[in-house]
């Protein structure tokens, strides 16, 4: 901890999976005599690197830009780019981490990585996004590769921006590896359902861990947080499988619709006109929108899926959502609830599905999409949606079954942790002292 005291949201990453995973260790002597939790809290690599750019305006803009490459036991290091405000190394870190143990259990031979930088794309013209794009690859492009580090998108990275970072890197490699970066457009090797995955993954899990307690989307109401990539596409998702879904937010405030969020127009302003939600209570008369965050609602509902970002889930609003008779959680983003949180909420009796688990079927389907490119296939829509959804149930069979093995039934951090990191140590320990 002493090392990385100003490193605030690493160890708190570290701090759920420490608590968790030591019966694990403990049984295990190769673990604990080659001292895989010192190693593997280490990351491989992290690079910081200047990322220079010119606004509209002729100004010379600095941002600072990051890589992490915190394991590669099981694979290439993968994981998405995050342009935001708060990015820092403490952050690329905590979610480079989470990545290592998601990445093992989708099953897949992915190791885990994070990056972005603190740029903010609000407010700035396509030219400047692609400016910026260009000098950040321009640095980027010596630490990845198709077999070495395969990012994707994150937080205000999304089609634009990989299609941008995908053609420089073509300039400065001069070799069309599509394979290098995933979340790419339909025309130039991109996986169908690759947009929708991480949200609709989210829901798949959610219904899986429903059903082992006999509840149901179905009419079923659900308040989702965030109204971007994830929230839109498990917005969607929950309706298609009969839920109401009544609220979401973005970063300044929520809508409350009764009559359920109309997901057409949700991405006419968010994805298309790149708008507020403001526009959306505008476009829909009897939608409020009220500033603040979506958890302080005062409605009746069931599930919560948080979206947006960490730590928005607090111990305060962990309680709100239990009066206000939430029977399951399930994050959509990365690290939404905090510590206590967690704790409160578990101590409820309310299902909760850490993020590891339950957004990881973005990740998944971008490994489904390198697969695609080696083989130089696209599949259909329902092919990728189908292993998305068998990935999903199987991650769900896992933290369960892990959670009982461990005496600890229903406590899907603990499972999605200890079943997550067995497949990374092993591998770890196969590979010697690296
Ligand atoms: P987007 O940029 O598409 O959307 C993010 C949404 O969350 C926006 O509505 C945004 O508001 C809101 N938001 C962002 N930061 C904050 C903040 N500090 N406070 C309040 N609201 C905020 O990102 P994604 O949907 O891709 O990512 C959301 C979460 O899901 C992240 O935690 C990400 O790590 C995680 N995730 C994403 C995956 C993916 O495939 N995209 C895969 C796995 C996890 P506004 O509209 O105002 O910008």
């Amino acid at each position: 901890a002493k090392l990385n005291a100003n490193e605030p949201e690493f160890l708190q990453a570290v701090k759920e999976f420490l608590d968790t995973v030591y019966p694990a260790v403990e049984e295990n002597e190769a673990y604990k005599q080659l001292n895989i939790l010192e190693r593997i809290l280490e990351p491989e690599q992290l690079v910081q690197f200047r990322v220079p750019w010119v606004d509209d305006a002729g100004n010379v803009q600095v941002n600072r830009g990051f890589r992490v490459h915190f394991n590669s036991a099981i694979g290439p290091y993968k994981g998405g780019l995050r342009f935001h405000p708060t990015v820092t190394a403490s952050v690329v870190k905590f979610l480079g981490f989470e990545q290592v143990f998601k990445n093992s259990l989708t099953g897949l031979p992915i190791g885990g990585g994070k990056g972005g930088s603190n740029f903010d794309p609000k407010g700035k013209s396509d030219m400047e996004v692609m400016r910026f794009c260009q000098s950040f690859m321009t640095e980027l492009y010596r630490h990845i590769g198709e077999n070495t580090d395969v990012p994707a998108g994150d937080i205000n990275v999304g089609g634009r921006e990989i299609g941008f970072l995908f053609g420089q890197y073509k300039r400065l490699k001069h070799s069309n590896d599509a394979g290098v970066l995933t979340g790419k457009g339909l025309t130039y090797g991109g996986s169908l359902a690759r947009t929708e995955a991480t949200g609709y993954g989210l829901v798949y899990l959610t219904d899986e861990m429903l059903k082992a307690k006999g509840l149901t989307f179905k009419d079923t109401t659900v308040v989702v947080s965030g109204s971007g990539n994830v929230a839109i596409y498990a917005i969607q998702k929950a309706q298609q499988l009969g839920a109401k879904v009544v609220a979401c937010s973005d970063s300044t405030g929520y809508i409350y619709d009764a009559e359920g969020i109309d997901v057409a127009l949700l991405q006419e302003v968010k994805e298309v006109k790149r708008a507020r939600l403001t526009e959306y209570a505008a476009a829909r008369p009897n939608a409020v929108y009220k500033e603040g965050s979506v958890w302080e609602i005062d409605i009746e509902y069931t599930v919560a899926l948080p979206s947006a970002t960490q730590n928005e889930i607090d111990l305060e609003l962990a309680k709100k959502l239990v009066a206000n008779g939430v029977k399951a959680v399930a994050e959509g983003a990365n690290m939404p609830t905090t510590l206590d949180g967690v704790a409160y909420l578990q101590a409820q009796g309310v299902l909760f599905a850490p993020a590891k688990a339950a957004n990881a079927g973005g990740v998944a389907t971008s490994a489904l999409e390198m697969s695609q490119n080696s083989q130089r296939l696209s599949w259909t829509f329902e092919e990728v949606d189908a292993k998305l959804k068998e990935i999903m149930q199987d991650i769900y069979k896992n933290i369960s079954d892990t959670a009982k093995q461990y005496g600890k039934e229903d406590d899907f951090v603990t499972g999605a942790n200890i079943a997550g990191f067995k497949k990374v140590a092993d591998a770890m320990i196969s590979q010697g002292i690296v």
